[in-house]
């Protein structure tokens, strides 16, 4: 990351912002937006027999708010979206289980200039220490059929030291077709660690196996 979270809370509090989730004046997040993010956890089941279990809808004032978050610097909001990614977190994994944050691809960190997972994470109050790194520029996923984005993604992550021993739950802000987090679970076994589970912010309504559009995976 490369600007603080300290920086960007105070940005977001001097500069007069609007809902995230619907773009009503002077909120961050307003009443009825704020309904909307209360988690509502389901699970559902990685390839690899992975249990993910997703706080929200990725639909209406969510989808907006994620989008806000992630592509339009509104590090405001990560604070708020922590509340129900901590409830899916909590519904996914024992306390003893580590999370383990699955990075930004180098383009989105360079483009965002901080990594939106680790700013949920750290608003949830979750200690996730890095675990994993990009190994090589990853092409525009969303450019990518679905077999070319599941082939482009695989290597695409590993370990930055052994995880011998440690047992984890993957955390990720949306899951969409669910590549990333399989390609994460693979990174992380490769380097001798335990996959528990899985928890995300959102997923999009449809099954987790199947490719769709427009993947928001990085
Ligand atoms: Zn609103």
């Amino acid at each position: 990351m490369n600007l603080p979270d300290a920086v960007l809370d105070a940005l977001a509090v001097l500069l007069p912002v609007d809902c995230a989730g619907c773009g009503a004046a002077d909120r961050s997040l307003c009443p009825s937006c704020a309904v909307a993010i209360v988690a509502r956890p389901v699970t559902r089941r990685l390839d690899d027999g992975t249990p993910v279990v997703s706080a929200l809808e990725y639909d209406g004032a969510v989808r907006s708010a994620i989008l806000q978050l992630k592509e339009h610097g509104r590090t405001d909001v990560a604070r708020r979206l922590a509340v129900p990614l901590r409830a899916a977190l909590r519904a996914a994994a024992p306390r003893s289980v580590q999370p383990l944050g699955v990075p930004s691809s180098r383009a989105a960190l360079r483009r965002r200039g901080y990594d939106p997972v680790a700013l949920l994470l750290r608003g949830a109050g979750v200690r996730a220490p890095r675990q994993l790194t990009t190994t090589r520029p990853s092409r525009q996923q969303k450019s990518l059929g679905a077999q070319a984005r599941a082939t482009n993604r695989d290597g695409y992550l590993r370990a930055i030291h052994p995880l011998t021993g440690g047992r984890f739950v993957l955390v990720d802000d949306v899951s969409t077709t669910g590549a990333t987090l399989l390609e994460a679970a693979r990174a992380v076994r490769a380097a001798g660690g335990e996959v528990v589970a899985a928890a995300t912010l959102a997923h999009t309504p449809r099954r987790i196996s199947h490719a769709s559009e427009g993947s928001l995976d990085s």
